[in-house]
């Protein structure tokens, strides 16, 4: 049965129409994350296939002009979406000139062969398929998903067919011709058609997951995420917390654990309000934070309590790193208005010794040691470091 290159372009059509719809059907009205811009240009690219499929039935200026300004404007459509998808500013010129530039060539080139039409157009959507790569290549957030890779590639492989039309529609030509098995160059057009078919699915596809992937990890970081503080909150602290606890039991390491409690915290806010309470506490989590180190981790365990996690830190570094965090806090306002406010915190210190057996990587145990510290702490006086382990207790105390 000999397979019709008209049947092939209706069969694109409809793919493009029904890609179009199904992302018009699950769209949300308050997106703005460039599906919307994709389905149009899916929909534009549809009716671009069937004037392309009507060619011979219809005007050359609706089967070729019109067609291919459809499939420009198409393409740049796309562009503005992959823009939209990045929260950038629509590239003005980057859609509108390739869409002009292909009205002009295929009105000059409306009287001349097929060829010529050919050869010129595809070098203008050559050129938008490399704005478009080059769009998603800076978007380095997206570049690591593979819904990234399967958008890449399939814009890369229409790219690469585009350019083969452009520079190398004789030689390859005369290059199937050399294979062994003969291909008639109608075949190469076939070809080039169920390309563009599994293309323009491929290419869809890649957008649309990736958009789900990055709402996945934007979700992923909210769940994990204190909002006040932007540091980790205690679920997330707490599932970081058991990894850490037995990585420092199997290689052997010490791991440090403090917890952190604002002294006289309800005081603050009594005096200056809640809001000022919580620019209190979002500032002495930025002073922590800067202080550490990338493997530290850091998380709100409760209203005005931090907890922190040195991992390969000893008794003794982690005294002196628990020393400076308290001097940090207790030196500066920490609040930008006028009336500065200055507040201390209490430490409790407890670390896992490498090598001893009272420990069992158990997250549970450490955690009730760090907290009896910081009950002692507060119980001598507040605005102080102190340590529990197994072994003895170590407490330092304000200077005066
Ligand atoms: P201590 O020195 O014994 O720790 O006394 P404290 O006043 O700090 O402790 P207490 O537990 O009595 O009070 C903690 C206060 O922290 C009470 C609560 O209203 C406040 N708090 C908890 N979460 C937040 C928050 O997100 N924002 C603000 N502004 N206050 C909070
Ligand atoms: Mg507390
Ligand atoms: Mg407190």
């Amino acid at each position: 049965m000999p397979l019709d290159d008209r049947i092939l372009l209706f069969c694109l059509v409809t793919v493009s129409a029904a890609m179009a719809l199904s992302i018009s059907i699950v769209l949300q009205p308050q997106e703005h994350n460039g599906l919307r811009k994709w389905a149009s240009a899916l929909t534009l690219e549809s009716v671009a296939w069937l004037l392309f499929a009507m060619h011979g039935l219809t005007a050359p200026t609706v089967s070729v002009i019109l067609a291919n300004f459809l499939l420009s404007s198409a393409q740049a459509i796309k562009l503005a979406a992959i823009y939209e998808y990045r929260g950038l500013k629509f590239p003005r010129w980057q859609c509108v000139l390739p869409v002009l530039g292909n009205l002009l060539i295929f009105s000059l080139l409306l009287h001349r062969n097929l060829h010529e039409q050919l050869v010129a157009g595809s070098f203008i959507y050559s050129i938008q398929m490399l704005l478009i790569l080059i769009a998603l290549a800076q978007d380095t957030a997206s570049r690591v998903g593979r819904a990234w890779n399967l958008l890449f590639s399939s814009t890369l492989l229409i790219l690469t067919i585009y350019l083969l039309r452009a520079f190398n529609i004789p030689s390859s030509q005369q290059l199937f011709a050399s294979l062994p098995i003969s291909m008639a160059p109608h075949s190469i057009l076939l070809i080039v058609i169920l390309s563009a078919i599994g293309l323009c699915i491929t290419e869809s596809m890649g957008f649309v997951l990736m958009i789900k992937q990055r709402s996945d990890r934007e979700i992923l970081t909210l769940a994990m995420t204190d909002p006040l503080t932007g540091i980790f909150n205690r679920r997330a602290f707490m599932a970081n917390a058991d990894k850490e606890c037995s990585i420092a039991q199997r290689n052997g390491l010490p791991l440090a654990l403090l917890m952190i409690d604002v002294d006289h915290f309800k005081t603050i806010n009594d005096r200056y309000g809640h809001p000022t309470g919580d620019a209190v506490l979002a500032e002495i989590a930025r002073i922590l934070t800067s202080r550490l180190r990338k493997e530290d981790t850091i998380g709100r365990y409760g209203g005005e309590e931090f907890c922190i996690l040195l991992p390969g830190t000893d008794e003794n570094g982690a005294l002196a790193i628990s020393e400076n965090l308290r001097q940090a806090i207790s030196a500066m306002p920490l609040t930008q208005g006028k009336s500065p406010v200055f507040a201390t915190v209490s430490i409790g210190l407890t670390v896992q010794p490498p090598t001893d057996t009272f420990f069992s990587p158990d997250f549970a145990k450490l955690l009730a040691a760090a907290d009896a510290a910081l009950y002692q702490a507060k119980r001598d006086g507040r605005n102080r470091v102190v340590l529990i382990n197994s072994l003895r207790t170590a407490i330092t105390q304000p200077e005066h």
